[in-house]
């Protein structure tokens, strides 16, 4: 980003954490400083006890020293998260927040003497949903999809309220009841919330004795006269430049996320997915040049198979980067595809495979964040006890949730996604949306951009949205979060 001056000054706060937590130590500095960092806090560290604080973090409130805001810390969760349950939301200060097992719906927080105390450690919460606990306890499907059927995320609609960041933003009005200057503003040129768009290009080119064949099977006879127009070739997928010029209108850009290894139709009717283009194509190389030379970015959609082996991603990025002449720093799996039983080793690969950031947090069937934050974030490696070095921009929207997912998400389209919107504006995030490249006409697929051009639209009459492309959004949450370090101390990743 250039052209955006910070404040000179952050605000910080004063923090204390009981050493009767010192074996969680390294979580609790990461849940503490990705909370803050969203925030816009600076903070400072003090030896327990030793001077007054903003904050104190303790798993015995009546006896802490004295600061503005005691939060109780429930030492039994850190010590084993795995066995903690979701049973819904409770209403703090308008905010929809976590109720774990054990938390009593009607404890809100308390003034006495001048300080506020809070129960029920929404800091722990905050850690568990981010980092992936809650998810854990759902079956998983096909292709690692999970099922949260009944789950309370689904149910009471929290996937649509990302409770985490939600966390902060009650956190952050706490700080300023007690006296403190708001945070630094999360966005640049003035905006409240940033919204950006992710298109996987699955398939560009369609076959065309194969796809009439897919379209009277998904729209019935009634699709006869379009699949008729398919197999004539008078109807494509290739479909890049009017999505360009749908998001001209807007001043939106966005990223376009192609496949580097070459499928074919054999190994997708034997169980592999993946795309038959080939990104090394002249005219792949000219679509390339045309993205860039008007501002769009081109990211990889990393294959099918690719989380298998840190080998596969780095190849893809690097086939992808020699093929459009520059480098690739932003990725999203096609099927959401990480490592099923534990998809922090894929986010892991991220690292390693040289990425600045990552969009492949999302449930397949459910729309909402399934990480529950609309604020970027680094993902944390439960073994390592680190955080993972690649930002993660959380992907709220699939087209598809709305269209092939539609009984996973029932209710109208577009109070659903103005539900996303409102979280968003609510807690100044990012809306980062998932929109097919092959879906852009709207006789092969009815409604489809018209759902996307919709949501846009309605954005840009709000207004105070920051339209970019999402390494864009990467490099400015990187460089704010950069100067928040700058002006900080303690909460340290290696403070074991
Ligand atoms: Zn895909």
């Amino acid at each position: 980003m250039s052209g955006h001056k910070h404040p000179s000054t952050i605000p910080i706060v004063q923090i204390a954490i009981d050493p009767a937590l010192s074996a969680y130590r390294a979580e609790i500095n990461y849940i503490w400083r990705a909370l803050l960092t969203g925030m816009g806090y600076g903070w400072r560290e003090s030896a327990w006890g030793k001077e007054p604080v903003t904050v104190v973090y303790t798993a015995t409130p009546a006896q802490a020293p004295p600061a503005r805001i005691v939060i109780q810390a429930r030492p039994e969760r850190w010590a084993a998260p795995a066995k903690v349950r979701l049973l819904g939301a409770r209403q703090w200060q308008g905010y929809d927040l976590p109720l774990l097992d054990g938390d009593d719906r009607q404890t809100q927080p308390v003034v006495e003497n001048g300080s506020t105390f809070v129960a029920g450690d929404p800091i722990f919460a905050a850690f568990w949903l981010l980092s992936g606990y809650e998810e854990d306890q759902y079956p998983i499907l096909k292709h690692g999809y999970r099922d949260l059927s009944d789950a309370p995320m689904l149910e009471d609609g929290l996937l649509r309220r990302a409770p985490v960041s939600a966390i902060g933003c009650w956190l952050a009005d706490l700080l300023q009841q007690c006296g403190l200057p708001a945070g630094l503003p999360r966005w640049p040129y003035g905006a409240r919330l940033a919204a950006s768009c992710g298109h996987d290009v699955d398939y560009p080119e369609v076959v065309r004795w194969l796809e009439p064949l897919r379209i009277l099977i998904r729209q019935g006879v009634g699709g006869l006269g379009t699949a008729l127009d398919v197999l004539r070739g008078r109807r494509t997928h290739w479909h890049f430049r009017s999505w360009m010029e749908l998001e001209e209108r807007i001043g939106a850009r966005s990223a376009f996320y192609f496949v580097a290894r070459k499928g074919s139709l054999l190994e997708y009717a034997t169980g592999l997915p993946d795309p038959f283009y080939d990104v090394q194509a002249p005219h792949f190389r000219a679509l390339f040049r045309e993205l860039s030379a008007a501002g769009w970015e081109i990211g990889l959609h990393a294959s099918y198979r690719a989380y298998t082996d840190c080998k596969l991603l780095i190849a893809e990025r690097t086939r992808l980067a020699a093929a459009s002449g520059q480098p690739i720093n932003g990725n999203r799996h096609h099927y959401w595809h990480l490592d099923p039983h534990r998809p922090e080793q894929t986010l892991l690969m991220h690292e390693q495979a040289g990425f600045r950031y990552d969009a492949s947090l999302t449930h397949n069937r459910y729309l909402g964040w399934r990480r529950s934050s609309v604020w970027p974030f680094f993902p944390w490696h439960r073994d390592l006890r680190r955080p993972i070095r690649v930002l993660q921009l959380p992907t709220g929207w699939m087209d598809d949730h709305l269209f092939g997912q539609r009984r996973f998400n029932p209710g109208d389209r577009q109070a659903l996604l103005n539900e996303l919107r409102e979280t968003v504006t609510r807690q100044e995030g990012l809306l980062l949306v998932d929109v097919h490249d092959y879906v852009y006409d709207d006789a092969l697929f009815p409604g489809w951009a018209a759902t996307y051009r919709t949501l846009w639209e309605t954005l840009a009459t709000q207004g105070g949205v920051w339209f970019a492309a999402p390494a864009a959004i990467a490099d400015h949450w990187l460089q704010r979060m950069a100067h928040i370090e700058s002006v900080s101390e303690g909460l340290d990743h290696n403070s074991l």
